[in-house]
């Protein structure tokens, strides 16, 4: 049974999806105004991992938002005299580009902000006829005092409420719960507006997310998510906008992850220790190894994201790829030996429990490493069947399915895949041929790689290959 931490109660809750058949989710989307760092990327990564988690057990239809219009996009925009939209389409497309590198999936559904203005109109149409907002000069306001449950997400004390107090801005902190923004009236003639029943304008960001999410999963979402800074008052405002107008719970769940730290310090561009997915790889780190970085630590965890931390990271992918290498091209004697079945059982046990229990991720790789020392054990002693492979290599794909660390489909298409099992091929043909002491087969294989830029090495582990 799934358990996840639900933000609203502060609980971990038994999740299944209001139908019992397709899970409905909403993940708040990046903000094209920059490139995304890792600190978002650490959330994209746990909402792929959830996602792919969901999908093992139910259908989901996962909605996530790009943000193509808010304070900082207009700001940008204005500053290089360019239009919001040219200003951000190269950066939605650098996200979906970083995405792929960390193997995050597509989510079902991506709405752009700028396309749903029609659905942000209706909501505040909706919330001024409720009496839920109010106009105040060339803007439209929501009126937090008229809605009793304001704060309960972010659990603001109620007597912090500031009744007739204003905040324009998208971002605020949480000694600001103030009426907030739904529609801004442009500040001069060049601003982006849309014209609207109750005035020209532009939504407020959290507008924008609650119009698409009950548009296209309806009025009470199974799942939303987000980082943490999201709590308040992103999140906060989207239950209000929502519930107001609905009178429905917004969202079953709420989750979030916590925030990512570098070397111990919040990461900041003034202090230096602020990394894109880009400069990472730029500085020759691999995408595999960041990924496997951001989600060896249980979501709700502070993550603290150091340069020692990604190397481990690498060194523990390199067990990985070499404990399949050894084991995909070991000889073995058919059948089965019952301690490696039993090992295999218990290793997709403690998995599933471990992301079962809140998303423990760290929990779930552990037994992958216990798999890997107890298949090493039986390949020294040869203790290993042929159906003991093939069972195992089965469940790695099932892992890699849910957490997509494994190196069986690294960042490569199915070509490549292709041209290493006809290596690995060889290196097996070249390996017989030296048992059998067929030593001009071997050398004529040996040179048939090398000139094919691959060298082999014998190691006390077996053969290895890598590219000159
Ligand atoms: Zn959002």
């Amino acid at each position: 049974m799934l358990k996840l931490t639900n933000t609203l109660t502060g609980a971990a809750e038994p999740f299944t999806p209001a139908d019992g058949a397709t899970v409905r989710m909403y993940t708040c989307g990046p903000t094209v105004h920059d490139f995304a760092h890792i600190g978002n990327f650490r959330t994209f990564v746990f909402e792929d991992v959830l996602r792919r988690h969901l999908k093992s057990k139910w259908k989901i239809l996962h909605v996530m938002n790009i943000t193509d219009i808010d304070d900082k996009i207009i700001r940008k925009s204005a500053e290089r005299g360019m239009d919001i939209r040219a200003y951000t389409a190269p950066f939605t497309a650098a996200f979906f580009e970083d995405s792929a590198r960390l193997r995050i999936e597509k989510p079902d559904v991506i709405t752009a902000a700028t396309d749903y203005i029609p659905e942000m109109m209706q909501l505040v149409e909706r919330l001024l006829e409720n009496g839920n907002a109010y106009r105040e000069g060339n803007s439209i306001y929501f009126r937090i005092s008229s809605f009793p449950a304001y704060g309960r997400l972010s659990r603001l004390d109620r007597r912090e409420l500031k009744v007739g107090a204003r905040i324009d801005a998208d971002e605020y902190e949480k000694e600001q719960p103030n009426d907030f923004v739904l529609w801004k009236g442009p500040k001069d003639e060049a601003e982006k507006a849309w014209t609207a029943s109750f005035g020209v304008g532009r939504p407020g960001w959290h507008l924008e997310c609650s119009a698409m999410a009950m548009k296209c999963l309806g009025e009470t979402l199974d799942i939303h998510c987000g980082g943490v800074d999201n709590i308040f008052p992103h999140h906060e405002n989207e239950i209000a906008q929502s519930e107001a107008v609905t009178s429905k719970p917004f969202a079953r769940f709420w989750l979030h992850a916590e925030h990512l730290l570098v070397e111990n310090e919040k990461m900041s561009k003034s202090k230096g220790n602020f990394h894109t997915l880009r400069n990472l790889l730029e500085k020759g780190y691999r995408a595999e190894a960041i990924r496997y970085l951001l989600l060896s630590v249980q979501y709700r965890k502070q993550l603290n994201f150091t340069m020692a931390g990604l190397e481990q990271a690498q060194r523990s992918l390199e067990r990985i790829r070499e404990f399949l290498f050894r084991l995909r091209t070991a000889r073995l004697a058919p059948g089965t030996t019952p301690e490696v079945k039993d090992a295999v059982a218990a290793a997709r046990t403690q998995f599933e429990a471990g992301l079962d229990d809140d998303l423990n991720t760290a929990y779930a790789l552990a037994a992958v490493f216990d798999l890997i020392r107890a298949s090493n054990t039986a390949l020294d002693k040869e203790q290993l069947r042929e159906d003991d492979r093939t069972a195992i290599l089965s469940w790695f794909s099932e892992v890699d399915g849910r957490l997509a660390i494994l190196p069986v489909a690294e960042e490569r298409g199915a070509a490549d895949e292709e041209v290493d099992q006809e290596i690995e091929s060889l290196v097996k043909r070249r390996n017989e041929a030296r048992r059998n002491r067929d030593f001009a087969a071997s050398d004529q294989i040996r040179n048939e790689l090398l000139d094919r830029g691959i060298v082999i090495e014998d190691t006390r582990e077996g053969t290895k290959w890598h590219r000159k």
